[in-house]
């Protein structure tokens, strides 16, 4: 069920009608908007009549949420979520740029990568520590040494890290690290891991199932939002289809789809929606065109030589062109770089 609040509701008032859902069976999650204040209730709602909330002081309105979705719902928070990583907000005007190398692999390549991608105008460097590979023979990651160069180069040239989080006992070590969690796409319906993840407090970077529905999508973040953890950012990275000419199908479509239903923010990752380096241009342009909060780009100082996703990495050269595209096409949508 939801209550959303007059504006100018008085705190008590919230708390009353807090109190009365919670007694009445429900869990309450709070969205706090600059108008209204949304109580977003999830329990027995079957049993309740919102009418009965209509007539609460400082209630605005109460209705059931019909969708499956109920803290993802963009009804939560009509604004949209901006989530917030230290001064890095992505969900608002200005479209976040995270790039870096698919794997991190030694000091020199890190810090060459971060330096580059910085002076283009990146503001969150990626890299995996722990990898998810198909097979377990190929380079599976550096692990904690990887998370510190990561700390290390992001420290010296003011960015922020986000790196992968295959498993709910690695979730401390990362987060000692980084700044934001990234749920891979193999994991996007790995229930315990996404349980974990809601349970602390860094900001989660969701992808998208290279088979999952957008429903499906919007419902993994619900676990996430349901435990607590409200900083959640989406990311469509590309579906399985048919076609093979591209290494992923990269469902574009799903930014706006999901800018409708849900209020958080969305990013596209076009390095694993195409698989190729010379796609990861266009498709990068189209997304930011088509309303994406932001970036996830593979950037590789030596992309011949890369551990893992090297033909889908851009040089820093062709990382830089991007940007100086990006800052062309984002005014033409009413965003800034
Ligand atoms: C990655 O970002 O390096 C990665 C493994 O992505 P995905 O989970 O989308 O395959
Ligand atoms: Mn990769």
């Amino acid at each position: 069920m939801l209550v959303v609040m007059q504006e100018g509701a008085t705190e008590p008032q919230i708390q009353a009608v807090i109190d009365r859902m919670v007694a009445l069976g429900f869990t309450v999650h709070r969205s706090t908007g600059v108008v209204h204040t949304v109580l977003g209730g999830v329990g027995p709602a079957e049993r309740v009549d919102p009418a009965d909330f209509e007539v609460i002081e400082g209630v605005k309105e109460a209705r059931r949420i019909q969708s499956p979705y109920k803290l993802a719902g963009r009804h939560f928070c009509p604004a949209g979520t901006v989530v917030q990583v230290g001064d890095v907000d992505i969900g608002g005007p200005r479209v976040v740029v995270m790039a870096g190398p698919c794997s991190v692999e030694n000091r020199d390549q890190v810090m060459h990568t971060a330096e580059r991608v910085a002076r283009a105008g990146a503001r969150v460097i990626r890299g995996g520590a722990f990898k998810p590979r198909s097979s377990p023979y190929t380079f599976q990651g550096l692990g904690e040494e990887g998370l510190r160069l990561l700390r290390e180069a992001a420290d010296q040239y003011h960015l922020k890290v986000i790196s992968e989080v295959m498993d709910h006992t690695q979730i401390p070590l990362v987060a000692a690290y980084a700044d934001i969690l990234q749920v891979g796409a193999r994991n996007m319906q790995n229930y315990n891991l996404l349980r974990e993840v809601g349970r602390q407090p860094k900001p989660v970077l969701l992808k998208r199932g290279p088979a999952a529905t957008i429903e499906e999508l919007l419902l993994s973040a619900e676990y996430i939002l349901s435990e607590g953890n409200y900083n959640v950012i989406l990311c469509e990275r590309g579906i399985r289809t048919f076609e093979t000419y591209t290494r992923n199908t990269m469902d574009l479509a799903a930014i706006p789809v999901v800018k409708k239903l849900s209020h958080l923010p969305i990013i596209a990752d076009p390095s694993h929606g195409t698989g190729r380096r010379d796609k990861v241009l266009p498709m990068a342009r189209a997304a930011v065109a088509a309303g994406a909060d932001g970036l996830l780009i593979e950037v590789h100082c030596d992309p011949d030589h890369a551990l893992s996703d090297g033909a889908q990495s851009l040089w820093p050269e062709q990382f830089e062109e991007l940007m100086a595209q990006l800052r062309i096409i984002a005014p033409a949508v009413g965003r800034s770089l």
